[in-house]
């Protein structure tokens, strides 16, 4: 259909979700962050294996369990070798596996720091309507309206109105405004007739307007 804009955005954060407990040096909760290095122990046939976190403000290291006393020879080869050598994306999976982090702990903050990446997969500029699809590789922690209102140039007060208008569909519905964005979840514009749709269209394709600073190619210092 050419009368629609359909961009894929894909949503990366750039912090990993951050467990709250009890620190025994700070003597109160505090969030812990995961340092990128794991821990490997091998006792007899058996191995340990942790991701190693610090508290915010004492450094104070936390171990969490990636497996215990597990056969070496149960552990699939190419894990195995991701931890010894400390695969960074491995390491990251781990890190982002919010279900394992609430079997620790109820408290996990999620940074709202997204980069989204945006690609144009069908339809022009010259469209009267946006079909948007959303890719997470990672669970992120920010509201989809709020992502909505940054990413199309609006205010979030614009983007209930036109849900409430019957101009912005959400797949999920009912409350998925207020929600984080899922991975697959895909939100629908009609801006025919709408004096500042043409501006919305283009912020919808362009690339992101929170990380325009922080995409390698135009930074290429960021680390
Ligand atoms: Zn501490």
């Amino acid at each position: 259909m050419s009368d629609r804009l359909s961009v894929r955005w894909t949503l990366v954060p750039r912090d990993c979700p951050r467990p709250v407990f009890a620190c025994p040096t700070c003597g109160g909760d505090r969030p812990f962050h995961q340092s990128g290095k794991v821990r490997v122990n091998a006792n007899g046939k058996r191995l340990d294996a942790w991701l190693i976190y610090k508290c915010d403000d004492c450094d104070r290291t936390w171990n969490r369990p990636i497996f215990e006393r597990r056969l070496a020879a149960d552990i699939p080869p190419v894990e195995l070798a991701a931890l010894r050598s400390g695969d960074p994306a491995f390491i990251r999976r781990l890190a982002f596996d919010l279900a394992a982090l609430r079997r620790k702990t109820p408290t996990i903050i999620q940074s709202d720091d997204v980069t989204v990446e945006k690609a144009v997969i069908g339809g022009t500029t010259a469209s009267v309507g946006i079909d948007i699809m959303l890719a997470l590789p990672y669970p992120v922690g920010l509201r989809l309206d709020r992502l909505l209102a940054v990413e199309l140039g609006l205010a979030r007060s614009r983007i209930i109105a036109l849900a409430d208008a019957g101009r912005l569909v959400v797949r999920d519905g009912g409350n998925a405004l207020k929600r984080p964005p899922r991975d697959g979840q895909t939100a629908r514009l009609d801006l025919d007739g709408i004096g500042d749709g043409r501006a919305i269209i283009d912020a919808a394709g362009r690339p992101a307007n929170l990380a325009a600073d922080t995409t390698p190619r135009i930074a290429s210092d960021d680390p």
